[in-house]
């Protein structure tokens, strides 16, 4: 049996750039470039997972480029969605270690701002402003990946609040953050999708247990959260209690449509070109042809982001930003892999290619892994599926 789905695609329209965000692009290259002379970073791949610098969050709340979007009531600026953009670009392409507050600038802060309660907004919004609070995402479970509707984690009403028993997987920086969002059941449905909520767990809590996932490589960055009765008050219930489905699925395009899906691997990207420039005086064709993928990507996640801006849901549009671009970052790494020269030294470009390896098996998979996003697509843009 098929059945023709209604199309669900949103039309893209080309952004220019207003002044202030050009003007603003060169107040954080200057900025840039001033921590990198006095060593406060040095360029990194996947630096918005890897690069965790409490020192360097602080630095860009002082300047105003966290929380740029909420009003100054809770510690925001009030800016565009263009201007932060352009902040996000600028610090991705160089590298910076910007994982302190990702998540919660991009994802659980204004899920805050629009939600949250009063007391939420009050003393959770200005410290992550200042760069000084980060969360973790608790979505996936281990047996809850991408048919996320299958989570198990429970929160059972007590007096004031509500107390959570579960196990999340995969949420990153949890070891490090402190604030943590977790997708629960707060009641049965005759829908699987219906009764769950979000509610904010303070990791410091009693009932709550983190134990880092150690990679390849030594490091952890990803955890297990395991929750045995941690109390959450009331006033951490973010959205209307049963509704945490359509809350999670309406900030997708939120969080697969960001630069950050095509610059993970941007440093080594830059180091592959001057070390060809330097060498052949050109580049190769095959990074002839990334540097024009680069610009139609760049394109493409700049429209969704004004689409947003306009108020609309460009969900499917994000999810073809974050399947092109991840495959785009991993193929930086092979091009850049035959430009390995055997000189028995280990240069920038090597450290680089190193950390682009051991981060690229998870590009793919974080956010929604690509047979889901392409599925996405293949529904949104109206295609035909078995039913
Ligand atoms: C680096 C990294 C960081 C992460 N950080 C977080 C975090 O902070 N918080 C959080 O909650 N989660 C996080 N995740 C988890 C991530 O969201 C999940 O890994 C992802 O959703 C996939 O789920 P899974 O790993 O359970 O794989 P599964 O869902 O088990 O999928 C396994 C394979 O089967 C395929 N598959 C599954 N269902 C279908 C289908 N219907 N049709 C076709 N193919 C299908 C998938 O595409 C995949 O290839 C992170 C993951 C990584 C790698």
């Amino acid at each position: 049996v098929l059945q023709v789905y209604e199309p669900g695609a949103v039309r893209l329209e080309h952004v220019d750039m207003p002044e202030e965000a050009t003007a603003l692009r060169e107040e954080v290259r200057e900025f840039l470039d001033a921590a990198r002379s006095a060593k406060l970073f040095e360029p990194i791949c996947d630096s918005w997972l890897c690069g965790f610098s409490a020192e360097f969050s602080r630095a860009l709340g002082e300047r105003g480029w966290i929380g740029m979007n909420w009003s100054s009531e809770y510690g925001g600026h009030g800016r565009s969605a263009l201007e932060r953009f352009v902040v996000l670009e600028e610090l991705l392409a160089a590298g910076a270690p910007v994982a302190a507050h990702w998540i919660a600038d991009r994802q659980s802060g204004p899920q805050v701002f629009r939600h949250g309660s009063e007391e939420a907004k009050k003393l959770l919004l200005p410290a992550i402003a200042r760069g000084e609070c980060y969360f973790a995402l608790g979505m996936s479970e281990p047996n809850s990946g991408s048919d996320l509707a299958s989570i198990r984690t429970t929160a059972t009403r007590v007096g004031g609040g509500w107390l959570l028993t579960g196990t999340k997987l995969w949420t990153s920086h949890a070891h490090r953050s402190h604030y943590i969002s977790v997708l629960c059941r707060t009641a049965e449905g005759d829908d699987r999708h219906d009764g769950m909520s979000v509610l904010i767990a303070d990791l410091s809590a009693d009932g709550i247990d983190v134990r880092p996932v150690k990679l390849l490589s030594g490091e952890a960055h990803f955890n297990e959260v395991v929750f045995d009765g941690a109390f959450v008050p009331d006033s951490m219930v973010i959205g209307q209690l049963g509704a945490g489905w359509q809350l999670v699925t309406s900030e997708l395009a939120l969080e697969r449509s960001g630069p950050e899906r095509i610059l993970s691997t941007f440093p080594l990207f830059v180091a592959l070109v001057r070390r060809q420039t330097q060498s052949d005086g050109g580049v190769s064709s095959e990074v002839g042809r990334l540097i024009a993928e680069l610009w139609a990507l760049r394109r493409l996640s700049l429209a969704v982001a004004g689409a947003i801006e306009k108020g609309r849901d460009p969900r499917v549009e994000a999810a073809l930003v974050k399947d092109l671009g991840t495959r785009f970052e991993s193929r930086v790494i092979e091009v850049a892999r035959t430009a390995v020269v055997d000189d028995g030294e280990l240069d920038e470009f090597d450290r680089l290619l190193a950390e682009a390896i051991l981060a690229a098996p998870g590009f793919t998979l974080r956010g929604g892994t690509s047979e889901i996003l392409r599925a996405i697509v293949a529904r949104g843009l109206g295609a035909v599926r078995p039913t």
